[in-house]
């Protein structure tokens, strides 16, 4: 490859920062999302994004069961300039039955935020998703949200991320007050306050006015009790706390920490900013062949999401993929590794903002979607026609509920079949067959139970085929992890359990308990169960 193109593509590459944002639902990750649009530019008036409760409805709201029940089932990705740099954000769904949705888009994410309500504090879906974030490794922002409510202690709320969420904590900036009485924040890096005056309430980026902390105005603009009461929290803060050490940050180890107000602004600008300057563009990442640089290489990509029908006029179907090296142009031939063959990547597309686009070029961080004729999978990796490698796959996580799909209109057996297969394509589901039959029956399991809701609706509305779902008492499935040159048919099972296999053809046993599983292991020395499948 020629030096002078990998120059022309290093600075784009070194403008990219491509994070998610994870959060329990209602903790203002929508409006967070859309506070960043507004000071990208990208929108005029927040408000115009998303309106749960308007008739408008978010870029992401797409399915009708996520406008029904008021849940994000998918996740999407939105492109912005800011500050010079090119930001990628990547929604992701706030439930937790949907956390293996996340964990993949956390794959093609090189940091997250995590937004948290003040005055609720860590919630339980913070903590399931904040689950998926550790398994990621990956650097943690937690912005606390809603500053402009009576919030909790700030203290007690760092405390209660670093004992239920097991991550230490280091705040960037502390709040002066809370609910009607916010003042500000306090910029511990710069030693300065800023003070806030709300803009046609939250619509517009909001005033700021900046001073030093030993500046005399502060005693009146903030007043003198919250005077004291700030310089008592600095020395604690400084006495006492952890220093931001960004190697911890780096890995994951220590979260930094931003008060704010998602729908006010306040402080909006100022986690943005220090976020950007903390994060990292893309990092090299870990192929088959060792490790490929983001700037060196040519174009690498991996499909971490795959979406159906997000255009029902079309009945289209997008792979979306994170591109990992080089530059991508549209129209381009590359190496579809697990396919075996080359494909051309037709019509590629991105979210800016509020408009879905057709895109004639693409950089590493970013991500694009392309029109999938049903030949990608999950974990895919994509390269330019002179390399050719793959990517560290994407775990599948073993499902906890089990339920046999069985079929009302048996004429429909061809749309049923293809429509089952293809939502397990996307990942919204897995399927079992029972290991030696053909597709007689079709066992669905899932992560969590609102997934199954989503697999009926979409069966119904999209293939037209009736299903009914009989509930399985099966809680745990295991991958056998040794399975070449094991017999299956040869494991020395109890009762209740049962042998099934994916959609790849992976044997897998099924258990009704974790005692039965127990007695199998026991009974069969050498067997190895695994929780997750990597192919
Ligand atoms: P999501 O479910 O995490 O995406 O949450 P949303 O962004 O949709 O916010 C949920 C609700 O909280 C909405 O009614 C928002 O207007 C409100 N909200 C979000 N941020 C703030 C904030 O900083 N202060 C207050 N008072 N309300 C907020």
């Amino acid at each position: 490859m020629a030096f002078k193109q990998q120059e022309s593509w290093k600075n784009e590459i070194e403008k990219r920062r491509t994070f998610a944002i994870i959060s329990h639902p209602d903790a203002g990750k929508t409006t967070l999302t859309e506070k960043f649009l507004l000071y990208g530019g990208a929108i005029n008036l927040a408000g115009s994004v998303k309106g749960k409760k308007t008739a408008k409805h978010a870029v992401s709201d797409w399915m009708e069961i996520e406008k029904q029940r008021g849940i994000s089932v998918t996740s999407s990705v939105l492109q912005f300039n800011y500050g010079g740099f090119c930001i990628n954000i990547l929604d992701t769904p706030g439930h937790q039955d949907f956390s293996e949705d996340t964990y993949r888009t956390l794959m093609a994410a090189d940091s997250a935020v995590m937004v948290i309500d003040a005055s609720k504090g860590v919630e339980a879906q913070t903590i399931k998703l904040f689950k998926v974030c550790l398994l990621r490794q990956i650097p943690i922002f937690t912005f606390i949200n809603k500053m402009d409510r009576d919030a909790n202690d700030p203290f007690e709320l760092m405390d209660e991320i670093e004992s239920v969420l097991g991550i230490a904590t280091c705040p960037v900036n502390w709040p002066i007050g809370s609910g009607r009485e916010f003042k500000g924040v306090y910029e511990r890096d710069r030693k300065c306050i800023t003070t806030f005056t709300a803009a046609m309430n939250g619509q517009k980026e909001v005033d700021t006015k900046e001073v030093d902390l030993n500046d005399p105005q502060v005693n009146w603009l903030i007043g003198e009790g919250y005077h004291s009461q700030l310089l008592e929290d600095i020395e604690l803060l400084d006495g006492a706390g952890q220093e931001l050490d960004m190697e911890l940050v780096r890995q994951g180890k220590l979260s930094p920490v931003f008060f704010g107000s998602a729908l006010t602004n306040f402080g909006v600008e100022t986690f943005l900013k220090h976020f950007l300057k903390m994060t990292t563009p893309p990092l090299p990442r870990k192929a088959d062949t060792g490790i490929i640089d983001p700037v060196s290489s040519d174009f690498s990509a991996f499909v971490f999401k795959i979406q159906a029908n997000m255009n029902k006029a079309h009945r289209d179907r997008i792979a979306f993929m994170r591109i990992c090296s080089g530059k991508f142009e549209a129209g381009m031939e590359v190496n579809h590794i697990q396919g075996g063959r080359k494909v051309k990547l037709s019509q590629p597309q991105q979210l800016m903002a509020q408009e879905r686009k057709i895109v004639d070029e693409a950089y590493a961080g970013d991500i694009i979607g392309v029109f999938d004729p049903g030949i990608f999978s999950i974990g895919d990796t994509l390269t330019s026609s002179g390399q050719k490698f793959a990517y560290e796959g994407i775990p599948t996580f073993a499902p906890e509920h089990f339920a046999r799909l069985r079929q009302m209109d048996t004429m429909k057996r061809k749309q049923f079949l293809k429509g089952v297969n293809q939502i397990a394509q996307e990942g919204a589901i897995q399927i079992f067959q029972e290991f030696n039959t053909g597709m007689e029956e079709i066992i669905v399991g899932v992560v969590g139970v609102l997934q199954f809701d989503v697999l009926l609706f979409r069966l119904n509305n999209e293939y037209n085929v009736e299903v009914k779902l009989d509930p399985l008492p099966y809680e745990h499935i295991r991958w056998i992890a040794n399975k070449d040159g094991l017999d299956v048919e040869k494991i020395q099972g109890t009762s209740d359990m049962k042998r099934v296999k994916d959609l790849k053809g992976n044997p897998l046993l099924l258990f009704i308990n974790s005692w039965s599983m127990g007695m199998v292991l026991d009974r069969n020395p050498g067997l190895v169960l695994e929780e997750f499948s990597r192919n």
